[in-house]
């Protein structure tokens, strides 16, 4: 059995600082407590496979100096495999600017660097990481043609492709095609099929169906998740908790939905482990510190 997942995608030590409101346009207001973490979709997402056991690697770019260092150093505590992501000696790590209101509910803005500069040539230099790998793991915070070549490479060596189309672009028909899982929050669905109508998620999930994406699985937030496939569809409700910082959630549940798959699970089981990982990280602060361990969440689910 396949017991490895790839993960292609971005890392980013994000600076985050607690706000009691988010600013207006043009205005100044005082934060409290700032803070780093490491962070980025493409580590948060290894890290949240890694730390529910699976055997995780990862190829991506990072810059020289002490953020890539401590990027590195972090993927490396949480067991992921750093062997093919490249340190660049001209660009910056990317970085990630945050803000967390009093409930929770974050604004990003991502300053790309080196995770801007991943090739296809730096997938295909990976390619040894694809071997006997059960899942790619994709984001969009790289260069849609490193997530070309890596699906491709993925189609070689027989995993399944779960994107998760974060931040959202429009994407071409050829690429929803060959994607296995689509994981989109309501925002990135909104963007990707010009349905902005939130009532209309059904509608929007079945228009990427008939353009080709085999299951789609739209989180979204605090109503937890929607799942449609050739079987039909179906939702499952957020769980109740608190909510500290709803950073991280997607990157949670994306990576959760992928143990569960690489593990031969069901999509509906894949779906209840992404929505129980999702709701345990938005109980605490931070992208990779939140997320939870392979014990946690078993015992969540149970
Ligand atoms: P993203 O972080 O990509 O915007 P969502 O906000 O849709 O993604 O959250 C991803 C998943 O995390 C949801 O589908 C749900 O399972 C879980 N989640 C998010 N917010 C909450 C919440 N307030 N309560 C419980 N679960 C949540």
């Amino acid at each position: 059995m396949s017991t490895n997942i790839v993960v292609v995608g971005s890392l980013n030590m994000d600076l985050v600082v607690r706000v009691p409101r988010h600013p207006q346009l043009g205005e100044t207001i005082l934060g409290g407590e700032f803070r780093t973490f490491p962070g980025g979709k493409g580590a948060n997402q290894a890290v949240a496979a890694a730390r529910l056991g699976a055997t995780v690697k990862m190829i991506g770019r990072t810059g020289p100096g002490g953020f890539g260092d401590s990027l590195l150093d972090t993927l490396v505590r949480d067991n992921v495999d750093t062997t093919h992501i490249r340190r660049d000696g001209k660009l910056r790590s990317g970085v990630a600017l945050i803000t967390v209101d009093a409930i929770g509910q974050n604004t990003i803005v991502v300053a790309s660097g080196a995770n801007g500069e991943l090739t296809p040539e730096d997938v295909t230099a990976g390619e040894a990481a694809f071997a006997g790998a059960a899942v790619l793991l994709l984001q969009l915070e790289c260069p849609l043609a490193a997530v070309e070549r890596a699906i491709e490479l993925a189609k070689k060596h027989g995993a399944q492709v779960v994107l998760n189309p974060a931040p959202a672009q429009m994407l071409n028909a050829s690429l929803l095609e060959s994607v296995d899982y689509l994981v989109p929050n309501q925002t990135e669905l909104a963007l990707l099929t010009g349905v902005d109508d939130l009532t209309a998620t059904r509608r929007a999930a079945s228009h990427l169906r008939a353009h080709g994406v085999q299951r789609v699985i739209v989180t979204l937030g605090e109503e937890g998740v929607l799942a449609v496939d050739d079987d039909g569809e179906f939702c499952l409700p957020a769980h109740q908790v608190t909510v500290v910082d709803t950073t991280a959630a997607g990157d949670a549940f994306v990576g959760a939905l992928a143990v569960a798959l690489m593990e031969g699970r069901s999509m509906r089981e894949a779906v209840a482990w992404g929505n129980a990982a999702g709701a345990l990280t938005v109980t605490r602060p931070g992208a990779q510190p939140s997320l939870p361990t392979r014990d946690e969440l078993e015992e969540f689910l149970s």
